[in-house]
């Protein structure tokens, strides 16, 4: 029973554990039941769109130097080296990757 993986929550981000008298995960906090199939190809789906994002990011870090730039404005994360993207009216925001509070200074300076 120890080889079981462990599985999220889609609904509440809680662990999911296997009960055995219903054949069947299910989330001990919001009482969602998953069968395994359900899991494994929900697990599957966020590592294709893990994949999918690097490409993304790739891509589209190369593209916006290119001057595909117009109302963008791209911001280095002082916490994680992120890059943090935002538009003209963009004063302040968070990094999407380590939730480190962002605030564009700059951003009004020639405005
Ligand atoms: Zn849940
Ligand atoms: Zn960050």
């Amino acid at each position: 029973m120890s080889t079981l993986q462990q599985y999220k929550c889609p609904c509440c981000d809680g662990a999911i554990e296997f009960d055995s008298s219903l054949q069947k995960m299910k989330c001990p906090y919001c009482d969602t039941e998953f069968e395994m199939e359900t899991l494994l190809s929900y697990d599957n789906e966020l590592k294709n769109e893990q994949a999918d994002n690097m490409t993304w990011d790739t891509k589209a870090g190369s593209e916006w130097q290119e001057g595909e730039t117009d109302g963008l404005r791209e911001y280095i994360c002082n916490s994680c080296g992120g890059e943090i993207v935002g538009d003209e009216t963009t004063a302040a925001t968070s990094c999407p990757f380590c939730g480190n509070p962002v605030v564009m200074m700059g951003q009004f300076m020639g405005a």
